[in-house]
């Protein structure tokens, strides 16, 4: 028995597109096949007045009914050969198949289709150039689809193609999310780990040695001591790499403390533990300007971010009194932080490599190091949605850049 479904009908070709950018608008929202499928068969029934409409998905070498829409049942949930069905036919030659009388087209299995109301059809493929699946629309009595019906039904099928590759695409970057997820855990696992388990032992090799040394230093041939130094030396080299390491990964974490802070007050701080002395007395003289903004963001990372600089700025740098300039000023979007110091200097063709994790580009009994530091500068200010660089004169000191959104969307 036929439904008493209400189908509209679209007179009026403004009525059709402002259904047809419905469909489109409510297709690009879906998260998965069946609410596309949805979507599909109650459009291309809706929009050609068919009596039902079906879905059919390339299944290898079959045509899966996937839904339909119809007056009464057609074939949902079934398998056809692509040889025997007509929407096989579709696929295959990448055409449209208009059928006005099934009983006279010898694509048609009349077997599947004498059960049905199905007298007349047109069937469109999905991406006409590697079909993925056809749209079909029905109807109960023997009839020619007019151009309009089938133009509207090929613009339903070529909307529902790029929405069908979206959905492979969002599912494909779920997928790489839920990678990530799972690697960034492991490696919070790792990091938690290290600073718990691996931490204790060297500073006890440490501890040790520095104990040997101290109450066995002078019964020991010098190659002997040497070799004690170069172990207290080495455990106390890899405990500094696990403390970087780990605050490396413990990064990610910081993003649930954002709040309104000063730039000023996480350069002052930074410049406390980095710069000054004890009894007022400094490292390296610092001048800074005066109109450093208010930003949302993590105030201990920025000042980690100030002291990584700061440090490399007095580190790499041959003067006795090391020179460090602060600055900011702005664009219409950004805050621009400059930070110069009278130093070393790096090689133009490093000015990138630097901010990567482990570079470093002197040996470490030249300067010692981890080669993280920049790269924890980076991964913050990454973060805080802002972009961090260096350009440099060789052998004239170095500026490093960081640049911090005005505005927030989110
Ligand atoms: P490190 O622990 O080795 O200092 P960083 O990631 O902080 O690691 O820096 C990476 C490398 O960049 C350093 O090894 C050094 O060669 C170079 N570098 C960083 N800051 C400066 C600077 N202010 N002047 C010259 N070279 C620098």
């Amino acid at each position: 028995m036929m439904s008493q479904k209400a189908i509209k009908q679209f007179d009026q070709p403004l009525a059709a597109i402002d259904h047809l950018v419905n469909f489109v608008q409510n297709i690009s929202a879906c998260r998965d096949l069946d609410s596309v499928m949805a979507h599909v068969r109650t459009a291309a029934r809706e929009l050609t007045g068919a009596d039902g409409a079906s879905f059919v998905l390339k299944d290898g070498d079959y045509c899966f009914y996937a839904d339909e829409d119809a007056v009464s049942p057609l074939w949902k949930g079934q398998r056809f050969k692509q040889e025997v069905c007509v929407s096989g036919w579709v696929m295959k030659n990448r055409q449209i198949a208009l059928i006005p009388d099934i009983f006279t087209d010898s694509r048609v299995p009349i077997d599947a289709y004498s059960p049905t109301f199905v007298r007349s059809l047109v069937m469109v493929p999905i991406r006409t150039n590697d079909p993925i699946g056809a749209i079909g629309a029905y109807w109960a009595k023997k009839r020619t689809a007019t151009a309009e019906e089938i133009q509207i039904l090929q613009a339903l099928a070529d909307t529902t193609a790029v929405a069908m590759e979206n959905l492979q695409l969002y599912s494909d970057l779920q997928s790489k999310v839920l990678d990530l997820r799972r690697s960034n855990s492991e490696l919070a696992r790792f990091a938690w780990m290290a600073a718990h388990d691996f931490k204790s032992p060297l500073r006890n090799i440490s501890l040790s040695m520095g104990f040997l040394e101290g109450e066995a230093g002078a019964k020991l041939t010098p190659e002997e001591l040497q070799y004690v130094k170069d172990a207290e030396q080495g455990a106390h080299r890899l405990y500094t790499l696990i403390e970087k390491i780990s605050e490396y990964l413990n990064i990610d974490e910081g993003k649930e403390k954002f709040e309104k802070i000063s730039i000023r007050a996480a350069i002052d701080s930074a410049a406390k533990e980095i710069i000054e002395k004890a009894m007022g007395d400094s490292i390296a003289q610092l001048s800074t300007s005066n109109n450093f903004p208010e930003i949302y963001g993590n105030f201990e990372q920025m000042t980690q971010v100030f002291r990584n600089i700061f440090s490399n700025a007095v580190k790499y740098n041959k003067n006795e009194m090391p020179d460090i300039q602060v600055r900011c000023s702005e664009t219409d979007r950004e805050w621009i932080i400059e930070i110069r110091d009278n130093g070393i200097g790096i090689e133009k063709p490093y000015l990138d490599r630097i901010f990567g994790l482990f570079q470093k580009l002197h040996p470490h009994h030249e300067f010692a190091g981890t080669g993280i530091g920049l790269a924890i500068c980076r991964k913050i200010i990454e973060r805080h949605n802002g972009r961090i660089w260096a350009e440099s004169k060789f052998g004239e000191g170095s500026r490093f850049f960081i640049a911090l959104p005005k505005f927030r969307f989110s």
